[in-house]
């Protein structure tokens, strides 16, 4: 995997993954936690260049640490977050998910957007769990089916991809199992894969493949539009669910 070039590729664009502002709030709003007077400690996992880090920085009363494995992005958010006015609420910090550097019991909130797949669902529900206050809150997207049964490509595609997709009650009965309780669920809608997230990718083709003459570059620029196909064509199968979950 080339992740210079997979960086190159995403890092100028909002989000690096599907999702959105509204989606973000609608998460906040289902957690519960918008009226806090204390600052609630906070931990963005995955956060990339920090769509989510902003919004959640606008919207609490909070420090807020923003994990990501590639400092190139983390940059980005913290420009952002000076454009935005929030960059006191915000600290970067550059490292694995998978070895998190926080107290245990520590967090009041851990949010992932896109990004717990990277570990794997159960593995990251499991880890992060420890990290979080009893009554803190685990926000996560995950990638969901939608439906009993689907069409073989699809299934296929993601028995690839990631075999630990699977339906939200399947995903719930995990959180459960692991000491959650869930305060609420929905799938992601199409605008937050389209308009937030592959409009702006497909935008970006021309001028990266005019930087990077390489096969490489190009088998990235080819991948990613047979993702964007499947998702057009079998989006009624499949999407990131949103979990908001309480440690019991
Ligand atoms: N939350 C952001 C980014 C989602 S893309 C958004 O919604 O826009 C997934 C992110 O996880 C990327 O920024 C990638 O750099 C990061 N990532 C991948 N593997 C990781 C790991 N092992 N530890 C920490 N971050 C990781």
């Amino acid at each position: 995997m080339n992740y210079d070039l997979l960086i190159d590729l995403h890092k100028d664009n909002k989000r690096q993954g599907p999702g959105g502002d509204e989606q973000t709030i609608q998460a906040l709003q289902l957690a519960g936690l918008a009226s806090s007077s204390e600052p609630l400690n906070v931990a963005d996992i995955g956060c990339g260049t920090g769509a989510s880090t902003v919004t959640l920085a606008k919207h609490l009363n909070a420090d807020i640490t923003a994990v990501d494995l590639f400092q190139d992005f983390l940059d980005i958010l913290n420009a952002n977050a000076k454009k935005h006015g929030v960059a006191d609420k915000i600290t970067t910090l550059a490292g694995p998910m998978e070895k998190l550097l926080f107290e245990k019991g520590s967090l009041d909130v851990i949010w992932a957007e896109g990004a717990i797949y990277n570990m794997g669902f159960a593995k990251g529900v499991e880890y992060f769990k420890r990290f979080l206050k009893p009554g803190g809150i685990l926000a996560a997207s995950e990638i969901t089916w939608l439906t009993k049964e689907r069409p073989a490509e699809i299934q296929q595609h993601w028995d690839v991809e990631y075999p630990e997709i699977a339906t939200a009650s399947d995903k719930i009965k995990v959180l459960e199992e692991h000491g959650f309780v869930l305060k609420g669920y929905f799938p992601l809608p199409e605008s937050s894969w389209i308009d937030n997230y592959y409009t702006p990718l497909e935008n970006a083709y021309d001028a990266f493949l005019n930087k990077h003459k390489s096969d490489d570059a190009r088998a990235i620029i080819e991948s990613e539009k047979m993702e964007v196909s499947l998702y057009k064509k079998y989006q009624s199968y499949f999407s990131y669910g949103f979990y908001i979950a309480q440690k019991s």
